[in-house]
């Protein structure tokens, strides 16, 4: 697949086209961004752990029927996937109340919702990426009602999958944001879920100690953000080279030895 001219860049990747206009490539840069823009730093390698994770989970996604624009990866940093049309909306699920919900609502952070929480915001980074509600996103055309509640019912199975896949390396998946692509097959506009998943787009706690592994640790300053990617990486069983970085203590589950009857 031969990369062509950059179509579009944005904060923490560029998409470059090829030479099959159904494909693009998806380049993962090592650009931080918080606030808007307002905070920026580059972290060395931060696109490289990107394109594992994200490649990982969306191909785990792929393997229960969430389909997805990933078509492989293709290196260090970038991703074959199919060319969709971005719907103008980020899709957020929350499954612990943090981050703008609990500024916005005063909800005490660290609040566990009783059922999955889903949120829509425009996406615009000159308004501020917005909150918007069902209505606006009907009123403004920016989806038929058919496609949103596609997109609802594939949220639910995003993060019940998610959250079973992190749990199990002992990781609470607090909340995420997608977004969703449209593309045209046998004439007909479909929908898929594309950009990435990643510990940019994902709050992600230990299950012990509540340690953030995730873009939390840029946001807020707490360093060490690439050890965090690194660990996600490990405990998904995507790293497997040794690393001079010292991991966050985590202890694998033991089997359970089961005693014979006597
Ligand atoms: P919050 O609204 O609390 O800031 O974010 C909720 C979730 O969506 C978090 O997991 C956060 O990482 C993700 N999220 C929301 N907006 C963006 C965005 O513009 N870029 C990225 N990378 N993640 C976002």
């Amino acid at each position: 697949m031969k990369k062509g001219k950059k179509l579009y860049e944005g904060k923490a990747k560029i998409i470059f086209a090829s030479n099959d206009k159904k494909y693009v490539i998806q380049h993962f840069k090592d650009d931080a961004t918080a606030f808007n823009n307002q905070k920026k730093a580059v972290m060395d390698g931060k696109g490289i752990l990107n394109n594992r994770i994200s490649e990982h989970i969306l191909t785990q996604l792929n393997n229960v029927g969430i389909k997805n624009h990933l078509v492989k990866r293709l290196n260090m940093r970038e991703q074959l996937v199919q060319h969709v049309e971005i719907i103008p909306i980020e899709f957020i699920v929350r499954n612990i109340a943090t981050g703008s919900l609990t500024k916005r609502l005063g909800i005490e952070d660290g609040t566990v919702l009783d059922s999955p929480l889903i949120e829509y915001c425009l996406k615009d980074d000159d308004l501020g990426d917005p909150l918007v509600s069902t209505e606006h996103i009907l009123a403004f055309k920016w989806m038929e009602i058919d496609e949103l509640n596609l997109i609802n019912k594939e949220l639910n199975r995003i993060n019940d999958f998610l959250q079973g896949m992190f749990r199990g390396v002992g990781i609470k998946l607090v909340d995420f944001k997608v977004e969703f692509g449209r593309y045209e097959k046998n004439g007909k506009k479909e929908i898929m879920l594309a950009d990435e998943i990643s510990p940019d787009t994902c709050r992600l706690w230990d299950v012990n100690s509540d340690k953030k592994l995730d873009k939390d640790r840029f946001r807020k300053g707490l360093g060490n953000l690439i050890e965090a990617y690194q660990e996600v990486a490990r405990r998904l069983d995507i790293l497997h080279e040794q690393s001079n970085i010292r991991p966050l203590k985590y202890t694998k589950p033991q089997a359970v030895k089961i005693k014979k009857k006597q």
